[in-house]
């Protein structure tokens, strides 16, 4: 240990003034300034410096008061043996430094933790990233059709169990060949997207919209029973006629839909994913064959209407 001896209060702060002390051992009387005030003043530099008071003739008031104001330990004087003052100081200086380290490691602690916490941000942001992949069309960002089975699957059960109304709505775009082949294939591409647009217009939020396959898509509408499923249909259709598709500058054009309604109310019996979607694509091919660019709806009975 390196140690600075001071005969006064006063002569102790200038030392203190000019350099660092781990551990200060003050006797209580001295000069004008008493221990007691040298230890307030001195806990007032640094709150964290341990103070070591010699107590005189085993005073209890004194060492209850160097320990309120906030003594690190006591000595009762007359010291015999040295030793034990060397000893206080080593406990005194041993606690500092344990202090030290505890603060070190708690700055470490919180700069890891810190760390973990912006890796799991990002680990959590990327798995909803991944989520969303999962289920997304990567040329339209539409569902995909995987996402749309377990969907209608579920909004099915949910409408045989609680009677309500649902509706479903196939879409094929009318001779895409020839589109393909006229504007090639990225101008196809152009014109997938644009119907995928025009179809998210027109739908609410609550409706799924889904690709189900190349130039097909598919649309859920809950709660919507097939007579304002039709409503919807036909809007859609009108829309996607007028819709002019850029495919350049120079080149626009237009395009049309066939599509395929099928529904049920909420009195209607219950109803199998398998035959609503069915009765849905019926209606869609007979929209084919009757002309194209036009909306059917086929009822759970068979019975097809035409809607325009
Ligand atoms: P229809 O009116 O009877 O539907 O005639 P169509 O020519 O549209 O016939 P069909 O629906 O059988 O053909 C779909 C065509 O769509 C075939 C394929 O070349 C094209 N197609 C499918 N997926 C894509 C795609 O992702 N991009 C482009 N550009 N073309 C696609
Ligand atoms: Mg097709
Ligand atoms: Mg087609």
């Amino acid at each position: 240990m390196s140690v600075t001896t001071a005969t006064s209060a006063e002569q102790a702060l200038e030392a203190f003034a000019l350099q660092e002390f781990d551990v200060v051992v003050t006797d209580v009387q001295m000069g004008e300034m008493s221990g007691f005030d040298l230890l307030k003043r001195l806990r007032l530099i640094d709150n964290s410096l341990k103070v070591i008071m010699m107590t005189s003739y085993n005073s209890y008031e004194s060492v209850l008061q160097a320990l309120q104001l906030g003594a690190y330990d006591y000595i009762q004087k007359p010291i015999k043996n040295h030793a034990s003052v060397v000893a206080a100081v080593q406990r005194a200086y041993e606690s500092t430094k344990l202090q030290q380290e505890n603060l070190d490691l708690l700055v470490q602690l919180r700069a890891s933790h810190d760390q973990l916490s912006a890796a799991n941000k990002q680990l959590k942001d990327a798995n909803r990233k991944l989520k969303r992949l999962a289920v997304t069309d990567g040329l339209t960002n539409l569902y995909n059709r995987r996402f749309f089975d377990q969907v209608i699957k579920r909004e099915i059960g949910r409408r045989n169990r609680y009677g309500l109304a649902l509706s479903v709505v196939m879409i094929d775009i009318d001779n895409f060949k020839e589109f393909n082949d006229t504007y090639g294939h990225a101008g196809g591409d152009q014109a997938i997207k644009t119907v995928a647009s025009v179809i998210t217009a027109s739908a609410r939020t609550t409706d799924v919209v889904a690709r189900y396959g190349g130039e097909e898509f598919v649309v859920a509408l809950p709660l919507t029973d097939p007579r304002r499923g039709t409503t919807f249909a036909e809007r859609l259709r009108r829309s996607m006629e007028k819709q002019i598709i850029e495919i350049s500058d120079t080149e626009k054009t237009t395009i049309t839909l066939s599509i395929g309604i099928a529904g049920v109310t909420a009195t209607d019996p219950p109803v199998s994913t398998a035959q609503l979607l069915k009765l849905a694509d019926q209606a869609l091919y007979i929209s084919k064959q009757q002309g194209k660019n036009q909306c059917n709806i086929m009822t759970a009975s068979g019975n097809v209407r035409k809607i325009a």
